[in-house]
């Protein structure tokens, strides 16, 4: 692990949490409360991890005193919990590398160059990083990222051009309505899915059919087989179900074949790792290296259960593991929310009359 590079105006800090997931969120705010102001960072855009990537809608019946909330609502929460602690969020961006520093701090740095500096990491990266599945056409990759889309960052850019759109989820049919009849009208669009069933919701598949019957889209059933090009991509070869493969011509390719997670570049840090999880101890979640810490459904221990609630235990006793590396001189004490004025503080809350 010990690497030591050279590296310009990295960001100093005390805590990195690695993952803004309902865990790593969790961690900000037990960090919060030890009043350690922690930077926290996601591959993802934006915050929220399983929940809001897999079941935004669906509900969660055993976080500890809410009856029942959904994927999005618990994020909306833990996010409104958080907000006193002013943790600072570095979203679409996979962290890449961690070297230890001779002075016993990490080197963070991810895959938008940004850099830490930071005296204890808290990885709850969950199952990896979600990353775009790809199409598998060979050579296709070339045009990623001047013709080829796994996501819209910009949408106004592809307004009145002509779009291909592969996919039978939410994210494909809700662009493809986007680009037909939203505020950014393309000149032509047409969708192309492996078959005439979709995964996505029942009303965007209505509506995506009126419009092809009002001849205002295109939906072919099929699969990419291969492209056409000149210097640019020209057109995608669909083979269809009757095995005749046809070309369509585009300007611009999106495909939206879902997420999966990836541990990635986690595998390379020389921390001990046992079927894919991060080997932690049960007394401060610490990894094999000191200063590490490991929270969530990315941790393995003896009885680990992979449930959000397990995961927020984890949080409190780390953020205490983690005190007598970022505050050595300090004696740290647990002290209640409901009574401590020094919590109320750092909470930026009213002390609370009991009488
Ligand atoms: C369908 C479904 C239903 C579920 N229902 C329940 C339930 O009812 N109750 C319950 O308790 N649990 C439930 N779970 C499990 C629960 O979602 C997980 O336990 C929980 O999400 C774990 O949280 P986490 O923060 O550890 O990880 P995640 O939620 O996986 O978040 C990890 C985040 O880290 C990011 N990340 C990973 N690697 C990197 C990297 N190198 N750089 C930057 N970012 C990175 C990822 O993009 C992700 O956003 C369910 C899971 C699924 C799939």
């Amino acid at each position: 692990m010990t690497a030591v590079r050279p590296f310009a105006n990295p960001i100093e800090t005390d805590a990195v949490i690695i993952g803004a997931g309902p865990v790593g969120l969790f961690q900000i705010f037990e960090l919060g409360l030890l009043e350690v102001k922690a930077h926290i960072i996601d591959s993802l855009a934006y915050p929220g991890g399983q929940p809001i990537e897999l079941y935004p809608d669906k509900p969660i019946y055993d976080i500890p005193a809410i009856p029942v909330c959904t994927g999005q609502e618990l994020t909306d929460a833990l996010l409104k919990q958080t907000e006193p602690f002013g943790a600072t969020y570095h979203l679409g961006q996979e962290v890449s590398v961690v070297e230890k520093q001779e002075d016993g701090r990490f080197h963070v740095e991810t895959s938008k160059g940004t850099r830490f500096l930071t005296k204890t990491i808290f990885i709850a990266a969950g199952v990896g990083a979600f990353q775009p599945r790809t199409l598998k056409v060979e050579g296709l990759d070339k045009f990623e990222g001047s013709q080829l889309f796994y996501r819209v960052r910009d949408p106004q850019q592809y307004a009145g051009k002509n779009l291909v759109i592969v996919g039978g989820g939410d994210s494909a049919l809700d662009w493809v309505l986007n680009f037909v009849e939203g505020e950014h009208k393309a000149e032509s669009v047409i969708l192309i899915h492996r078959r005439d069933g979709f995964r996505a919701a029942p009303a965007s598949v209505a509506r995506m059919k009126e419009l092809c019957e009002q001849f205002e889209m295109q939906f072919i059933v099929g699969q990419v087989t291969g492209y056409e090009e000149d210097n640019t991509l020209k057109a995608v070869k669909v083979t269809g179900g009757d095995g005749v493969t046809r070309s369509v011509p585009l300007d611009v390719l999106f495909v939206f074949f879902g997420l999966s997670p990836k541990l990635g570049p986690i595998a390379d840090w020389g921390l001990e790792i046992e079927r894919k999880q991060l080997v932690v101890d049960t007394e401060k979640f610490s990894t094999s290296e000191p200063g590490i810490f490991a929270v969530g459904d990315i941790n393995t221990y003896p009885g680990k259960k992979k449930l959000i609630l397990s995961g927020f235990h984890e949080c409190a006793l780390a953020a205490f593991g983690a005190m007598d590396i970022i505050f050595p001189e300090k004696k740290v004490f647990l002290q209640y929310t409901t009574t401590s004025p020094k919590l109320h503080k750092v909470l930026g809350v009213e002390m609370p009359n009991f009488d």
